[in-house]
């Protein structure tokens, strides 16, 4: 599950959202950084909210390293598949 958190701040209020969806690896790190884009934007403008927001920024971050983490897509089995589905490989130098 990937969780983030876009944080708006305005002099007069702050409002954070959080979404938790369950994401493969590319598409958790677009929602991660698209969360970390609004927020670098959009979330500093309130005296609270610089201090909520280097919070909310580092914890995007430090998600996105997670998710980075992970292991890749599992490509062994994708070429396993295709290896057994065609057995014989051929030689392009043949
Ligand atoms: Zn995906």
């Amino acid at each position: 599950m990937v969780k983030s958190t876009r944080h708006l701040g305005l002099i007069w209020t702050g409002r954070s959202w959080q979404t938790t969806r369950l994401l493969c690896r590319e598409h958790g790190k677009k929602q991660l950084k698209g969360d970390l884009a609004f927020s670098l934007f959009l979330g500093w403008w309130g005296i609270l909210d610089i201090i909520i927001n280097i919070r909310v920024v580092s914890g995007q971050l430090a998600a996105v390293k997670k998710l980075s983490q992970l292991a890749p897509p599992d490509v062994v089995a994708v070429t396993e598949g295709s290896v057994a589905s065609s057995p014989a490989v051929p030689d392009a130098e043949a």
